[in-house]
C-alpha cells in the first residue's frame, strides 16, 4: 500500500492505459479520480474499480477545453478534498504521412495531445503548489515523440513536445517539492493500438524491439506505481521508457523471438 490516502486523477482513464494505471495505483491503495471525455466510460470504469475494492470516482472532461478542466478541478477537489497526483494520459492516435497531413488533423492532434496536457497540468500544478504538500505529475508521451516513425509527423510533434514540457516543469516545479516525469511507452496493446496499428506496423515493431512483443498496459501501470511512490522521489524531470527495449537498441540479428518469461 504505498500510495495510501492518495488521490489521484487519471485522465483518459476510461480504458486502455489509463484505467490500467488507475487499476495498479487503486491497488496501492490510492483513491481514484477517472476523468474521460467519455462520460459513461469514466462511470463505468469506476464502477469495475470499485467492484475490486478500490475507492473511485468517475468524472467528464475534455482535455483540450480550458474550462472543462477548471471544472473538473473543482469537482474533483471539493469532492475529494485534495490533489496529490496527477497522470496526465488522454490523448489521440494518429498514422498519417507527412504528405496527408491536413492542418485540421495538425491542429486537432497538437489540441489534445500537446495543449490538452498542458492544460491539464498546469491547472493541477497550481492545486498542488496551493496545497503546499508537493505532488507527483506524470505525463504520458511516447516512443514516437523520440523517434521519426512513419506516419507519426503530428503525433510524434506533439509528443515530443510532451517530453519537453515536462523537463521545464521539472525545474520550475522542484521548488514546491512536485516530482514531474514522463513515461514513454513503446507498442501497448490498447483499442488505440488496434485502430492504429495495420499489420505491416505490428511486424515492423515486432522486428525492432527487443523483447519481440508489445507491451500489456498493466505494465505501464507497474511503471507509474513506482514514479508516483517515495522510493522515486529523487527521480525528476526523467523520461522512462517502458517500450521492450526499443529505445536501446542497435543492430539485432540471430533467432530472435518473445522470451516466455524475463527474470
Ligand atoms: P485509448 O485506448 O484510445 O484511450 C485513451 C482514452 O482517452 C480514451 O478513453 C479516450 O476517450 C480518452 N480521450 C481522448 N480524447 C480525450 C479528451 N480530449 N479529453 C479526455 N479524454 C480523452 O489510448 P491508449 O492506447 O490507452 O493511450 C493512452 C495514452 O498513452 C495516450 O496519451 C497515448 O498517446 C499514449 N501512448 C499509447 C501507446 C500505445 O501503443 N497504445 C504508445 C505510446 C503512447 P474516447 O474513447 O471517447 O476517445
Amino acid at each position: 500500500m504505498r500510495l495510501q490516502g492518495k488521490i489521484a486523477l487519471i485522465t483518459g482513464g476510461a480504458r486502455g492505459i489509463g484505467f490500467a494505471i488507475a487499476t495498479a495505483l487503486g491497488r496501492q491503495g490510492a483513491h481514484i479520480a477517472i476523468a474521460d471525455i467519455n462520460a459513461q466510460g469514466a462511470d463505468a470504469a469506476a464502477v469495475k474499480l470499485r467492484e475490486i475494492g478500490i475507492q473511485a470516482q468517475g468524472f467528464m472532461v475534455d482535455v483540450a477545453d480550458a474550462h472543462s478542466v477548471e471544472t473538473l478541478l473543482e469537482e474533483v477537489t471539493s469532492q475529494l478534498g485534495r490533489l496529490d497526483i496527477l497522470i496526465n494520459n488522454a490523448g489521440i492516435g494518429g498514422n498519417t504521412a507527412f504528405l496527408d497531413i491536413t492542418l485540421e488533423t495538425w491542429n486537432r492532434t497538437i489540441a489534445i495531445n500537446l495543449t490538452g496536457a498542458f492544460i491539464v497540468a498546469q491547472a493541477c500544478a497550481k492545486r498542488m503548489v496551493e496545497q503546499g504538500h508537493g505532488g507527483k505529475i506524470i505525463n504520458i508521451a511516447s516512443l514516437s515523440g523520440q523517434r521519426g516513425g512513419n506516419g507519426r509527423g503530428a503525433y510524434g510533434a506533439a509528443k515530443a513536445g510532451l517530453e519537453l514540457l515536462t523537463k521545464v516543469m521539472a525545474v520550475e516545479l522542484s521548488p514546491h517539492g512536485i516530482n514531474v516525469n514522463n513515461i514513454a511507452p513503446g507498442a501497448i496493446e490498447t483499442e488505440m493500438a488496434a485502430t492504429a496499428h495495420d499489420a505491416a506496423t505490428r511486424a515492423a515493431y515486432n522486428y525492432l524491439v527487443p523483447m519481440v512483443r508489445y507491451g500489456t498496459p498493466e505494465e505501464i501501470g507497474d511503471a507509474a506505481v513506482f514514479l508516483c511512490s517515495d522510493e522515486a522521489r529523487y527521480v525528476q524531470g526523467h523520461t522512462l521508457n517502458v517500450d521492450g527495449g526499443f529505445r536501446a537498441a542497435g543492430l539485432m540479428f540471430g533467432d530472435r523471438k518473445a522470451p516466455s518469461s524475463m527474470g
